[in-house]
């Protein structure tokens, strides 16, 4: 069934849904974007969202022609148009049309566009094996060149490091940053746990201040878990007992295997079956 979708100001019909070759977003990866899940038809986390959207917009000094309550609405408005249950926002944020050459100031207003469809899932079976990754060799951005709290278009740095991995038949890459520490995955966020403490990078490491990943923090530390934020090294994934990552579409994923390391016992391990089960049934509002 065609989409509808929502273009600038309003709702059109799949098929009128184009933008410009001259949209600053093509030409230079010059704008803000946000993934947000829907479960059971309610926007998972939707004022986070809409805050990071509109802070990575801030910090491009990108104006967005509409206040965070017109674009809830127009979120909302997207998703009961396309009666979607359980599915994938994709909320864009484009500089918009201008001429040839980097000056953002010739493009007069920022381009909308709100995509709400159905979800790519990794296999349920990657859930309950766990799955491999990598160490990339791909530096992520220094968070001085391009802060990687700025959600922006252009995710050239990311998609580096996960041809890496998909050249050696693996999901997913984990980015160090310039200092050689960890700083996330290249579309989720990294987690370890040793002695049963559960550490994550900080963000200043050079990750994206993930929704999930704060959503999982909260979570451990109510079923009493020590949660530390640290900065960790390639060793400390070599040597952890269980790692995972956390993300919007991968929900909480077990990873087993590093760099032909085996992590744990080679499955998921229990703090990280168990923050799955959480997450599963806080997002689906099963628990409080
Ligand atoms: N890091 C990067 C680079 C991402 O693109 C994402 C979102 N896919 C994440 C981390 C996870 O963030 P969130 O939990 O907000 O989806």
């Amino acid at each position: 069934m065609a989409l509808k979708i929502w273009l600038n100001d309003r709702l059109v019909d799949e098929a009128e849904a184009r933008v410009s070759v001259f949209d600053h977003g093509l030409l230079y990866g010059d704008g803000v974007f946000e993934g947000i899940r829907v479960y059971d038809k309610r926007v998972f986390e939707m004022e986070a969202h809409i805050r990071r959207l509109f802070d990575s917009a801030r910090a491009i000094r990108l104006q967005i022609p509409m206040s965070p309550k017109e674009m809830t609405k127009a979120v909302e408005t997207t998703v009961a148009a396309n009666n979607l249950n359980d599915g994938y926002i994709r909320l864009v944020v484009t500089r918009g049309v201008g001429s040839l050459g980097l000056n953002p100031f010739t493009c007069k207003t920022a381009g909308v566009i709100i995509i709400a469809d159905k979800i790519q899932l990794y296999p349920e079976e990657l859930y309950e094996k766990g799955m491999k990754v990598i160490s990339a060799t791909t530096v992520r951005n220094h968070p001085l060149a391009l802060p990687p709290q700025i959600k922006s278009l252009n995710y050239l740095n990311n998609i580096l490091a996960k041809m890496e991995a998909l050249d050696v038949d693996v999901p997913e890459a984990i980015m160090y940053n310039h200092e050689g520490y960890v700083a996330e995955a290249t579309g989720d966020n990294v987690f370890i746990v040793r002695n049963k403490i559960v550490y994550a990078p900080p963000v200043e490491a050079g990750s994206l201040e993930g929704i999930t990943r704060a959503v999982v923090i909260r979570l451990a530390r109510q079923e009493g878990m020590e949660v530390v934020e640290k900065n960790l090294t390639r060793f400390d994934l070599y040597v952890c007992d269980e790692l995972f990552l956390t993300g919007t579409a991968a929900e909480v994923i077990g990873i087993v295997e590093i760099d032909g390391r085996v992590i744990g016992d080679g499955k998921p391990g229990p703090i990280t079956r168990l923050l799955r089960d959480r997450f599963y049934s806080y997002a689906r509002r099963k628990e409080k």
